[in-house]
């Protein structure tokens, strides 16, 4: 039923070629073409997908009314985080497969017709979406023909280079126009790695960052020719960086931003900081994770960069103003946003520190401002909770978890990271 592109004369089968190897026999060429086969079916399969994919965004799209952009955008984010709980995928994912599908079945059919029957594989088929997405739109229908051809006769490796010499033969731009237009995605990312670390990704034109390595380098190099220097020249370089960004300022920015520092929330067991055997939670950097203690310890000693919120286990807390207030108090705040830690949407990782505080029923329908009726949501969720098509309820008595319901009608639950213990009145009058 599939076909296989690149055929067929295995080594043993034309008259004259022994079968090299001695475990080269019909076992292993049986084993390889189920492989094959197999590969096909996925091949298939992701087609079928895309296109269910493509679907779902079609049938979104007709519920938007002529209510233009905003109303788009937000339906977008909704759907978004439909597919991303649904497949269990990040929503990152999810905008990334819902960008392939339509792109797929809405602009290059004839690619989607070779995924179909097997003649390029899922890889090849995203690689091609990116790289021709990335092209000057002149340029993109005129070359799909002779990138589907190419994603045929190439394994994905040397199908991406094939393709980039192409887009870049057809591009008629200057490099100039090109290096201007690439210069509009520059960024600066962080990724979280293993055992407390994290990698700072600067995207930018190469000439600067150049300039930059260099100085740090020389820097390092300067530093490290003191006598008692132990650092390498690796971490010499990783720590002039650090200073630097941290503390360094330069004048060519604004005055008004000149002063800003970063800030970093930490909480820290005040019972761990005293004891180092002490059990229970070690000391926690919102949005992160745990953190060795000495490092805490360290945090806590002074550094104004950084907001400490000690928690003791005796700690009286503010649970609730009720409705005398709208805006929740600092404490009820910082109270809501420690118990949640992010973002308390299905998948989401956005630190609590930069979310908004929702209350989940609307002060206008008599909510309370409590800790029951109060979530951290970052400001697309948030929208997408109010305008995105779905129910979102605090469940009760649940210490805080959030109950999604989708456009689509699935439910998921979000529990918080935190359980604030609660405190019932002992009927017993107290005996002092
Ligand atoms: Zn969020």
């Amino acid at each position: 039923m599939y076909s296989t592109p690149r055929d067929e004369h295995r080594a043993g089968d034309l008259p004259g070629v022994p079968a090299p190897f001695p475990w080269a026999g019909p076992g292993l060429s049986e084993a390889l073409d189920d492989a094959v086969l197999l590969s096909n079916e996925m091949a298939m399969l992701a087609a079928e997908r895309f296109r269910s994919i493509q679907r779902l965004h079609a049938e979104m799209l007709s519920h938007v009314g002529p209510g233009g952009r905003s109303t788009r955008d937000v339906m977008e984010r909704s759907l978004r985080l439909e597919v991303a709980s649904a497949l269990r995928i990040t929503e990152y994912a999810a905008e990334e497969l819902l960008y392939v599908a339509v792109t797929l079945v809405e602009e290059y059919p004839a690619a989607l017709i070779s995924l179909t029957h097997g003649r390029i594989t899922e890889q090849h088929a995203k690689i091609m979406v990116k790289l021709l997405s990335e092209a000057p739109e002149e340029v993109r229908r005129p070359l799909v023909g002779r990138a589907v051809d190419l994603a045929e006769d190439l394994p994905v490796g040397s199908f991406r280079r094939a393709l980039k010499k192409l887009i870049e033969a057809a591009c008629a731009d200057s490099a100039a126009e090109r290096h201007a237009a690439a210069l509009e995605g520059r960024r600066v990312d962080l990724v979280p790695q293993r055992d407390g670390m994290a990698t700072l990704e600067i995207h930018g034109p190469e000439v600067e960052l150049r300039a930059m390595h260099g100085r740090v380098t020389a820097m390092a190099r300067a530093i490290g020719e003191a006598e008692d220097e132990t650092r390498t020249l690796d971490q010499l370089r990783a720590d002039v960086a650090c200073d630097l960004l941290v503390d360094g300022s330069t004048t060519v920015h604004p005055e008004q931003v000149r002063g800003i520092r970063a800030t970093v929330v930490v909480t820290v067991p005040v019972l761990s900081l005293l004891d180092d055997d002490a059990a229970g939670d070690p000391p926690m950097v919102e949005g992160f994770g745990p953190i060795p203690i000495d490092k805490a310890r360290e945090l806590c000693g002074g550094a104004r960069e950084w907001m400490r919120v000690l928690t003791h286990p005796e700690t009286g807390m503010v649970l609730s103003v009720g409705r005398t207030q709208y805006r929740p108090p600092a404490a009820l705040r910082r109270l809501v946003k420690w118990r949640s830690d992010r973002c308390m949407a299905p998948g989401c990782g956005v630190p609590a520190s930069r979310c908004e505080i929702d209350h989940n029923v609307a002060w206008i329908d008599g909510g309370c401002t409590s800790l029951e009726n109060h979530a951290p949501f970052c400001t697309g969720h948030h929208t997408v909770k109010h305008h995105g098509g779905w129910r979102v309820t605090q469940i009760p008595d649940s210490g805080g978890a959030i109950e999604w319901i989708s456009p689509a009608g699935r439910r998921y639950v979000v529990e918080p990271e935190r359980r604030v213990p609660v405190f019932t009145p002992s009927p017993e009058p107290a005996p002092f």
